[in-house]
């Protein structure tokens, strides 16, 4: 019932009592433990759950676990974990979180939304990137540039899923799961978010988790 109990690693710990989270919300009390051991996860969970933090922790835990490789070419970025939310403001608002919450354990977070110049984000990109957190639309752009692979994926998270769908999102977010498939299988590991289950989502559950859990809280 407390952080420490689940196993995210000192910095992170340290890094949560700076937000001053004293307790697991459920959804965390139950998404964490399921990402850290390596399970897919579809998780019904509403805005202001703490879903940001439970999809964070166990990416930043499990990145700094793993050794970080050096990308092997330098004007392309290759993100260990992507986290695709439906808009700026949203993005924005994972952005800031996740910098919080991986303060000092040298996994670096950049994120990337349309309705804005390219140029900024690019350069944030060639600094190097660990997560990356980015809406539907401009992550396909940098695709089709060539700016970023996400050929080193490791975790995706997929959030409110949903809204994204709903906002005409699904043939960019297939393109790009699509370009993750090139890794062995059963290395990546996905978790989706969803404040509801509707017909659609369940579809896109079936076809990017593997042998999934699912929760709702
Ligand atoms: P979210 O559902 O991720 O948008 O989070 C909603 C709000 O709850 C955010 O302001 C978080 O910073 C905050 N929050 C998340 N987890 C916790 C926690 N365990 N304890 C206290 N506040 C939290």
């Amino acid at each position: 019932n407390t952080f420490a109990e689940i196993d995210l690693g000192e910095a992170v710990n340290e890094n949560i009592r700076r937000c001053k989270y004293v307790k697991p919300t459920p959804v965390q009390r139950h998404a964490i433990p399921i990402s850290l051991a390596g399970r897919d996860l579809m998780a019904c969970a509403q805005t202001g759950s703490g879903k940001t933090a439970a999809f964070c922790f166990p990416i930043i835990s499990g990145i700094m676990r793993g050794q970080f490789p050096r990308p092997p070419r330098p004007r392309m970025a290759f993100p260990l974990a992507l986290i695709l939310s439906p808009t700026r403001e949203l993005s924005c608002q994972i952005h800031d979180e996740a910098k919080k919450f991986s303060y000092q354990t040298g996994v670096r977070v950049v994120v990337a939304y349309g309705g804005a110049p390219i140029n900024q984000q690019l350069r944030e990109l060639e600094r190097g990137v660990h997560i990356l957190v980015a809406t539907p639309g401009r992550l396909v752009d940098l695709l089709e540039r060539a700016r970023v692979s996400l050929q080193m994926i490791r975790y995706l998270a997929l959030d409110e899923a949903d809204r994204m769908l709903d906002m005409g999102f699904e043939p960019q977010i297939r393109k790009i799961v699509q370009q993750m498939d090139m890794p062995p299988p059963g290395v990546r590991q996905t978790m989706l978010f969803s404040a509801t289950f509707p017909k659609e989502i369940q579809r896109l559950a079936s076809d990017f988790l593997s042998s999934y859990i699912f929760l709702a809280v």
